[in-house]
């Protein structure tokens, strides 16, 4: 399968067929010449299960006000999240804080996800640095849903392309 979008406009994106061909001439495609179209392979993108990310966003809702916390596993080589791992960790209003030594040493463990009780998915400084660890970085901003959510990578760079399937 084949997702496009279309350069300097909002993002949208279309998953196609992987028989169908790219056609101008398609309905639900814009009329627009085939430069300003960038192919990118899905199994390239990160992917997550749209009930994962919900039970999430559940229990980030369950700890409010307080922030929540937990790591990610799943599959680095194949750009998927598969499971939230529960940790015990340190939460109040404007911090959440890991034990080091009780982060589990695992490859599987891909990732990190926490949230924002302040309805802001940006990271903070803090993050940032946390961030260096993992792959992917989940921020769930208030009132945590799936579309005010910010997907990090290792760097503190917003991954924008994230299949939510
Ligand atoms: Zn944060």
């Amino acid at each position: 399968m084949f997702l496009f979008y279309i350069k300097n406009c909002t993002p949208r994106k279309y998953i196609i067929k992987q028989s169908t061909t790219y056609s101008s001439e398609q309905k639900h495609i814009p009329n627009i010449s085939t430069n300003k179209i960038e192919f990118i392979q899905v199994n390239k993108m990160w992917r997550i299960k749209k009930t994962l990310l919900e039970d999430a966003c559940l229990s980030a809702q369950n700890y409010y006000p307080k922030e929540f916390a937990c790591l990610i596993g799943g599959d680095a080589k194949n750009k998927t999240v598969k499971e939230i791992i529960f940790i015990p960790s340190e939460t109040s209003e404007n911090s959440v804080s890991f034990l080091e030594s009780s982060l589990p040493f695992d490859e599987t463990i891909i990732g990190s996800l926490h949230s924002h009780p302040n309805a802001s998915y940006r990271p903070s400084t803090q993050d940032t640095h946390f961030f260096r660890k993992y792959l992917i970085n989940i921020i769930l901003g208030y009132p945590y849903n799936p579309l005010n959510t910010g997907f990090y990578d290792e760097n503190g760079k917003r991954i924008i392309n994230v299949l939510i399937e």
